[in-house]
C-alpha cells in the first residue's frame, strides 16, 4: 500500500478545477504580489479566525519575528516559550537578540506548563509565545491571566493549529490565533491550511499593533520610500492567496477529516498498553496537525518501531527528536540535560503517524497493524 505522511496531491485533485482557474486568472492579469487576491484572503481568513486585523506575510517564521518586532522588544528582553516546539519559535527570539527562556510542557497535552511559566517570569520578561502544538490549543485562559498580571505580551504560535477552538470557563469559544495580543500562523504546504509554496499570517485585535505589523512587513514604510521603522520584506504571493482563499472554504471539512482519522487510530490503539494515544483537553477542539503517539518504553523501543515502519514503507516521523534547550545552536543559553525532564522524556517517546485529509479506513487499519506489529 502506498501511504504518504501528507497527501497534498490527493487533496489538490479534488479542487483542481477551481484552483487552476484562479491561478490562470492571475497569470493572465499579471498579478503576482499583493493586490486584490491577498486583500480578499486576509478578509476571509480574519473573519474565519475571529480577528479584527489580518496581515498576510511570507511564512510562519516571519510572522513570529514581525510579531516580536511589533511589540517593541529590546535586546536582552526575555521571551518565554516551550522548549518542546519546532525551532522557528525559538530562532526568531534569538535572531532579535532577545533571550529565549524555556518552559516545560505538560506530558499529556504537549503544551506549555503554566505553573512552570510563572516560575520563570523575571523583571526582564517581555512576552510569552505559547505554541498550540500538533493542533491543540494551549491553556490560553490561564496564560492570558498570567500575562495580564505581569503586563506581558502574548504571541500565539498557531502554525500547527489553524481552525482549532478554545473554550473559556465562561463558555466563550474562540479560535486560536485570535486570543493573544498577536497570533501567528503558517501556510507551509503540509500545515492544516497549506499553500502550494510558502505563506504565513499575523492576527491581532489591536488596531495600532496591526498598523505597525503591516508597516514592518513592508520595509517599515506606510508611504512608499518613507521608512519610519526598520522592517523586513515579508509578503504573500497573489497566487498563494488565491489558492488559500479556495482552501479556506474547505478548512473545517479538512479538520473534520483529520479528527476522524485520529479517532480511527485511537480505536485501533485503545487496547495497546505500550502506547498512549493523543490526549484531547475538554476545553478545546484539536485539529490534529499531527497524530502523535507516546511509546512508553522510551527511546530505544520508539526508535526500533520507527525503523520497523521504515522497513515496511509506512511513513512515520519524530517531531521532535531533540528539545530546543539542548540543540547545539542554543547551548549559549546555558541549559543542560536534566533541566526539563518532561520535555526530554517526550522527545524519547513521541512518534507521529501519517495524518492528512485523504486517509482511508483501510490505510489507517494497515498503518495501525504495522505499528502494533512493530512493538512486538
Ligand atoms: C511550521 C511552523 C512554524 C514556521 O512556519 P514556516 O511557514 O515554515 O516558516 C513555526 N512554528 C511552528 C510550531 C511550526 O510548526
Amino acid at each position: 500500500m502506498n501511504i504518504k505522511m501528507v497527501d497534498t496531491v490527493g487533496q489538490y485533485q479534488k479542487i483542481k478545477t477551481e484552483v487552476d482557474a484562479a491561478i490562470a486568472g492571475l497569470l493572465e492579469k499579471g498579478f503576482y504580489i499583493g493586490g486584490a487576491a491577498v486583500k480578499q484572503f486576509e478578509q476571509n481568513l480574519g473573519k474565519y479566525v475571529g480577528a479584527a486585523h489580518t496581515i498576510a506575510c511570507a511564512n510562519g517564521t516571519d510572522a513570529l519575528q514581525v510579531a516580536l518586532m511589533a511589540i517593541g522588544c529590546k535586546p536582552g528582553d526575555e521571551v518565554l516559550t516551550p522548549s518542546f516546539t519546532y525551532i522557528a519559535t525559538v530562532e526568531v527570539i534569538a535572531l532579535l537578540q532577545l533571550v529565549p527562556v524555556f518552559v516545560e510542557v505538560h506530558v499529556d497535552t504537549f503544551n506549555i506548563d503554566v505553573a512552570d511559566l510563572q516560575k520563570k517570569i523575571t523583571a526582564k520578561t517581555k512576552a510569552i509565545i505559547p505554541v498550540h502544538l500538533y493542533g491543540q490549543s494551549a491553556d490560553m485562559e490561564a496564560i492570558m491571566e498570567v500575562a495580564q498580571q505581569h503586563d506581558l505580551a502574548v504571541i500565539e504560535d498557531a502554525a500547527q493549529a489553524i481552525g482549532a477552538d478554545y473554550t473559556f470557563s465562561d463558555g466563550t469559544k474562540k479560535k486560536v490565533g485570535s486570543i493573544g495580543h498577536i497570533g501567528c500562523t503558517s501556510f507551509y504546504p503540509s500545515k492544516n491550511l497549506g499553500a502550494y509554496g510558502d505563506g504565513g499570517a499575523i492576527f491581532t485585535n489591536d488596531a495600532a499593533l496591526a498598523e505597525s505589523i503591516r508597516m514592518i512587513c513592508n520595509h517599515g514604510q506606510k508611504t512608499r520610500y518613507y521608512h519610519d521603522s526598520i522592517g523586513v520584506n515579508s509578503r504573500l504571493d497573489a497566487i498563494q492567496a488565491a489558492i488559500l482563499d479556495i482552501k479556506l472554504t474547505h478548512l473545517d471539512e479538512y479538520n473534520t477529516a483529520r479528527r476522524w482519522a485520529a479517532s480511527r487510530y485511537d480505536a485501533h490503539f485503545a487496547q495497546v498498553l505500550e502506547l498512549v494515544t493523543p490526549f484531547c483537553a475538554a476545553n478545546g477542539r484539536h485539529v490534529f496537525h499531527q497524530y502523535t503517539l507516546k511509546v512508553l518504553a522510551g527511546r530505544e523501543k520508539r526508535d526500533a518501531l520507527k525503523a520497523f515502519l521504515d522497513s515496511k514503507n509506512v511513513p512515520a516521523m519524530i517531531y521532535y527528536p531533540v528539545p530546543s534547550h539542548l540543540q547545539t545552536a542554543y547551548t549559549c543559553y546555558g541549559y543542560k540535560e536534566g533541566n526539563m525532564p518532561h520535555t526530554e522524556e517526550l522527545t524519547a517517546q513521541v512518534i507521529s503517524l501519517p495524518m492528512h485529509t485523504e486517509l482511508t479506513e483501510e490505510q489507517i487499519a494497515y498503518i495501525a497493524a504495522h505499528v502494533i506489529e512493530g512493538l512486538q
